[in-house]
């Protein structure tokens, strides 16, 4: 039965109160699915749910059982087609996800060949073009099915990241990532005393082959180590420009989601498994906190806030975090292990008129 609440988040709780099947996530899935008024829209259209689908050996993304579970919802609100879609499908089988057992096509979101692409104009000045990709924006209907985990850019990777970094190719992805960290190496004063490599907790500050300083932003704590360290003030990071990542990352989801029509698009955030990064690292970490279950919503903003905030540190499991990284300041676990504020990217979503943190939680049976 649909309910009347106003911007409603709907909950599944992954914890059963007792060894009963109907009170597993799986179970309560579906009686989410049927809470949101997904099937009342979708007849004749065309739908897209958009994943990521993971890589080599991670075995943390959306469990296929979820998936088909989605699909044949789907299906019964009688759309034209359904496609599932990540940037790249190559190489998901191995991972469990084939048409056999999804029920439904494997579509690359960029195209086979990653070629099949649209510019757009963000009329913001740090990223100012953007391509996204056809096969996903052709469709009526969008499903933003993601994993919840951490990220090193952004503090953690929802709704907003599965659309701002999954929907794009490798040049906006770059231009994207070309947001974050603020350097200022000078060669001149540098002795290449290696005092501020050998200071990096995380391994990310290195020589290049050309002998410049360089930083790997993902793993960077910002903890400024390198730039105290160095006995001639050869480097200056300023912090800030995590800010402008997460910036970017939002303005380019709000762009995918303006590719739909009001009400036909929607998100589901999968909270199981939370690991350190992202599942394009293609490797899986042990779970950061215990599984939470599925939060589901038509507005992006409230569906990531409320993920956000059933994500406690108080539930953080001991040892589970990989070293180098360690537990330190900040307000969410996110901030504590990645040292970015992970609300940045609802902030600036909700800024940008993207969706509102006034919603209503409601947990299914
Ligand atoms: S700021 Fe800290 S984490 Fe970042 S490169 Fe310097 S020492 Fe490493
Ligand atoms: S600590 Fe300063 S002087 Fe030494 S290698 Fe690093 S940047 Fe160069």
């Amino acid at each position: 039965m649909k309910t009347s609440v106003r911007n409603p988040v709907y909950f599944a709780s992954a914890i059963p109160e007792r060894m009963d099947r109907n009170l597993t996530l799986p179970a309560r899935f579906i009686r989410l699915l049927e809470k949101m008024p997904i099937q009342d829209r979708i007849r004749g259209l065309s739908v897209v749910v958009k994943m990521h689908l993971g890589g080599g050996l991670g075995y943390s993304t959306i469990h296929p059982l979820f998936v088909k579970m989605l699909v044949d919802h789907l299906k019964a609100g009688k759309p034209r087609r359904i496609i599932v879609s990540d940037s790249s499908v190559e190489g998901c089988a191995v991972r469990g996800y084939t048409e056999e057992t999804i029920g439904a096509p494997l579509v690359a979101a960029l195209g086979p060949k990653g070629k099949s692409l649209v510019p757009r104009k963000t009329g913001w000045e740090p990223l100012p073009e953007i391509k996204l990709g056809k096969p996903l924006i052709d469709a009526d209907v969008l499903i933003n099915f993601s994993h919840v985990k951490g990220h090193g850019d952004c503090g953690f990777g929802g709704a907003c990241k599965n659309l701002g970094m999954g929907c794009v190719p490798a040049e906006t992805r770059r231009a994207i990532h070309k947001l974050e960290g603020d350097l200022k190496w000078d060669s001149k004063r540098c002795i290449h005393c290696n005092k501020c490599i050998e200071e990096c907790p995380t391994h990310a500050a290195k020589f290049n082959d050309k002998g410049d300083f360089e930083i790997f932003w993902h793993h960077c704590k910002m903890c400024q180590h390198c730039a105290l360290i160095c006995p001639h003030k050869a480097i200056r990071i300023r912090s800030r420009q995590f800010d402008l990542f997460q910036e970017g990352l939002a303005r380019v989801a709000k762009q995918v989601i303006a590719e739909f029509k009001p009400g036909l698009v929607f998100h589901l955030n999968v909270l199981t498994h939370i690991t350190l990064f992202c599942d394009c690292w293609g490797l899986t970490t042990p779970a950061l906190v215990p599984d939470i279950g599925i939060f589901g919503g038509e507005d992006i903003v409230a569906v990531e806030d409320a993920s956000l905030k059933a994500i406690k540190t108080e539930n953080y499991i001991p040892g589970s975090l990989t070293p180098p990284f360690t537990l330190g300041a900040g307000k969410h676990l996110f901030e504590k292990i990645h040292s970015r504020d992970p609300y940045r990217q609802v902030l600036a979503l909700e800024r940008l008129g993207a969706g509102s943190r006034r919603y209503q939680v409601s947990t299914v049976d």
